[in-house]
């Protein structure tokens, strides 16, 4: 078959073929970046559906605005409020869920050969839509606060780039947090180059101790300007479901009406019925609870795999550990000779019965062959403590 020539940029993802082998009986895996499904509020969110079917169920099951639906904008906005940002019900658009959002803006800004700086790594989902529409990617390199600003300050001067991608909360898979001086100086650059810069913010809300920084949304207040050159990504798959696929998006008014055209060309309109089912959910006090559950699960994990991979891999590996999200970064050292390649390593792990995935596929280009993610989202802290054992073996 002839497919289109921007097939040529893109190619399905090494993660996926690992992702065959996470079938193997006995396996425990870091791999995956999903939510622990135990962890979903199934209670909540069936007495949402029902609610919303015994009351007037035919606008929920009859097609609707591609906008979104109209309660659900209005909670979107109420539980934005709360984060901090003020956002009009019509000053975001619902999303089938933030990977939409993403693609939309793809969509509407990217011609081929624009240029697009992300973090270097970041996520890989973004680098293969973004590449879908001709991207020329360009990687700004983090630390444990994000990305490096002032080299990223530099590569917008140089390049110019169409928009900045960024994933400032726990980034996947960097687990790394900006810091609050960060994002006001992006805010900054922002206005003054007049560079679009898109916050990715699935993860902001799965902190363990305290409250991450304000989101570069919140902040935009504070910085004049800079609520014009911003969009913003948000999505309900981390802090309710992924399956329900609802996420939304904030950003200046011309770029929505742009993105709620072509969504009109795409799926018409996300799923009226889990929109409802949302708005309903968000009604109901129960987010608070679910997340308090959430927050400590996972902080309890990252805990129990920081001192595991203290305890047991100290000198091969080298991490930051995260104050949210789903991921821990590491990279292996290499010291006395051991593996010090994270794809080796990764089929070495498989033969112990353990997963994790290589950094390299993170990177836009110059990988660093040393990194590997490793997700404690849905193994048991037991699982966690064997699964870290098993690494060491497959150190040898
Ligand atoms: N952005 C990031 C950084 C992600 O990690 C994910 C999902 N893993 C998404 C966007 C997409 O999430 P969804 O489409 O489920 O909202």
């Amino acid at each position: 078959m002839k497919f289109a020539d921007r097939l040529q940029n893109v190619e399905t993802s090494a993660i996926r073929e690992l992702f065959k082998l996470l079938g193997k009986p006995g396996i425990i895996s870091f791999a995956g970046g999903f939510p622990d499904p135990a962890l979903f509020d199934a209670t909540g969110i069936a007495q949402a559906s029902a609610a919303v079917l015994a009351n007037n169920p035919g606008p929920v099951l009859q097609y609707g605005a591609t906008e979104g639906y109209g309660p659900l904008r209005e909670g979107i906005s109420r539980f934005m409020a709360g984060k901090g940002s003020t956002v009009a019900p019509d000053g975001l658009i619902v999303t089938t869920g933030s990977q939409q959002a993403l693609d939309l803006i793809g969509k509407c800004m990217i011609s081929p050969g624009d240029k697009i700086i992300v973090e270097a790594p970041t996520f890989l989902a973004t680098i293969q839509c973004f590449r879908l529409y001709g991207a020329h990617i360009i990687g700004a390199p983090i630390d444990a606060d994000g990305v490096d600003v002032d080299r990223l300050e530099q590569l917008i001067d140089e390049h110019h780039p169409k928009l900045v991608y960024l994933i400032p909360t726990f980034g996947n898979p960097s687990g790394a947090m900006l810091s609050l001086a960060r994002r006001k100086r992006i805010l900054e650059i922002a206005v003054r180059t007049q560079t679009l810069v898109v916050e990715d913010d699935p993860y902001g809300e799965l902190y363990f101790d305290a409250a991450p920084p304000p989101s570069l949304l919140a902040l935009s207040d504070t910085v004049p300007g800079s609520r014009e050159v911003l969009a913003h990504c948000g999505s309900f798959s981390k802090i309710l479901s992924p399956g329900l696929r609802v996420g939304w998006m904030i950003a200046p008014p011309e770029l929505l009406t742009k993105a709620v055209m072509c969504k009109q060309f795409s799926d018409a309109h996300t799923s009226n019925l889990t929109q409802a089912i949302c708005a309903q959910y968000l009604t109901m006090d129960r987010l608070n609870d679910a997340l308090a559950v959430v927050r400590k699960t996972y902080a309890e994990r990252a805990c129990v795999m920081a001192q595991c991979l203290q305890r047991d891999l100290a000198d091969a590996i080298a991490f930051n550990a995260p104050q949210g999200g789903m991921f821990f970064w590491a990279r292996l050292t290499g010291v006395n000779g051991q593996c010090a390649n994270a794809a080796d390593f990764a089929k070495r792990a498989i033969d112990q019965l353990v997963a994790f995935v290589p950094g390299a596929p993170f990177y836009a280009h110059d990988p660093d062959l040393t990194t590997l993610r490793l997700s404690f989202a849905t193994a048991d802290v037991a699982k966690i403590e064997e699964g870290i054992g098993r690494l060491k073996l497959a150190l040898g």
